[in-house]
């Protein structure tokens, strides 16, 4: 099957009593155990709402198995502490979602973990592996610079040294990229943002083999971060719509990509579908579509506040990946908490702007923007 059917078909619990077409919501949190091997309760991820999401998810990315969470961090730290313990080392990208940079620098200390921060390229992560090291965390295209890892190549030189490989998938989404086709290992994606599409619910999963997610479901059950049968509802709601929103999405970022790159108020343009951007080459290797995200810098002709002011359609919002296009300077919201020398050195300077390409209108969109550019 392909993803958009997938989307829609794969996962869905059929209901035997009603035979309605759709999951339904099963509430309990206590199960009769008499007769049975695998008694179902919401902490130990086997209720048959988590179960029809996890079938769903596992088919959209190739996966055997997997685990929902109740966000994308639990999902993140889970994964990273069921395969790193004291004395081991982790090898991580510096450019990776602020949460999982910060998971390592407030808390491996504590136990015992030893990391690396390296740049966005396969090189640095090879050059920064240790005999100890027992995981390496990447993700492409990255935040907010949109930045390329060559997948692929990090897979290889893991794979011969035993090395497990995590991959957040957030950006790309499934529709866009399937990085356990490429030689991950473990994918994991904040559902939060396209999995659940309309800025109304947190959760996250893990995609994986079997034998892998076995151990991080282990895991899992100590530290306890499992999704209520409510929000399973809604995200395998969200996911019949993945493939439709995430394709118009795509369009849209490229055409508004486009737009930008040619205006003479807007300079640097990063989205890995334009082909002069440093990371297009690489991106086209291993992404079908060039995903939703974008940002771009402002010359100093145009004042940033006075732009997001005059913006009507587009709306200035923290987070990402929903049917409305947001717009956020990352200086201010996803990186404030780094000090300004360390954003200016990887690149995130005070004029950027990030840019979260939503379904609608792609003509209402540039318009909006050109009428928020060029009013001086
Ligand atoms: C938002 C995000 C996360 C964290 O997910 P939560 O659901 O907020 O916990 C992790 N990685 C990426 C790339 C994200 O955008």
């Amino acid at each position: 099957m392909k993803k958009e059917t997938i989307c829609v078909q794969s996962g869905t619990y059929h209901d035997l009593a009603t035979r309605g077409v759709n999951t339904p919501i099963f509430t309990s949190s206590s199960f009769e155990y008499l007769e049975r091997e695998d008694c179902p309760y919401p902490r130990y991820f086997n209720t048959p709402n988590q179960e029809a999401v996890v079938r769903k998810l596992c088919a959209l990315e190739g996966a055997e198995d997997g685990v929902l969470f109740s966000s994308g961090m639990a999902a993140i730290s889970t994964a990273i502490l069921a395969c790193a313990g004291a004395t081991d080392h982790v090898v991580m990208l510096d450019a990776l979602y602020g949460g999982t940079h910060a998971f390592a620098t407030d808390t491996f200390d504590r136990f015992g973990i030893r990391y690396s921060f390296v740049a966005t390229n396969a090189d640095a992560v090879a050059q920064a592996l240790t005999p100890g090291t027992k995981a390496i965390v990447i993700e492409s295209p990255t935040n907010p610079l949109l930045r390329i890892i060559d997948i692929r190549r990090v897979a290889e030189v893991a794979k011969r040294r035993g090395i497990t490989t995590i991959f957040d998938n957030t950006f790309a989404t499934p529709i866009n990229q399937t990085p356990l086709a490429l030689g991950i290992d473990v994918v994991v994606h904040s559902g939060t943002k396209y999995m659940g599409g309309h800025s109304d619910l947190c959760c996250g999963v893990v995609l994986t083999s079997k034998e892998r997610a076995g151990q991080i479901r282990a895991m899992a059950r100590h530290l306890g971060g499992s999704l209520n049968a409510t929000t399973c509802y809604l995200l395998e709601r969200s996911l019949k719509t993945l493939a439709l929103r995430v394709e118009r999405q795509t369009c849209n970022a490229l055409r508004i990509a486009e737009f930008l790159a040619g205006h003479n108020a807007v300079r640097n343009v990063n989205y890995p579908g334009l082909p002069g951007f440093i990371g297009h080459k690489i991106a086209s290797t291993q992404m079908t579509g060039f995903g939703a995200m974008l940002s771009f810098e402002l010359n100093q002709g145009v004042r940033q506040a006075d732009f997001l002011h005059r913006l009507q359609i587009i709306r200035p919002a923290v987070s990402l990946g929903g049917v409305e296009t947001l717009i956020c300077a990352p200086a201010e919201t996803s990186h404030a908490k780094i000090s300004a020398d360390e954003r200016r050195r990887i690149g995130v300077t005070d004029d950027l702007l990030r840019l979260s390409v939503g379904i609608e209108n792609v003509d209402d969109l540039i318009n909006d923007l050109k009428q928020a550019l060029n009013d001086k």
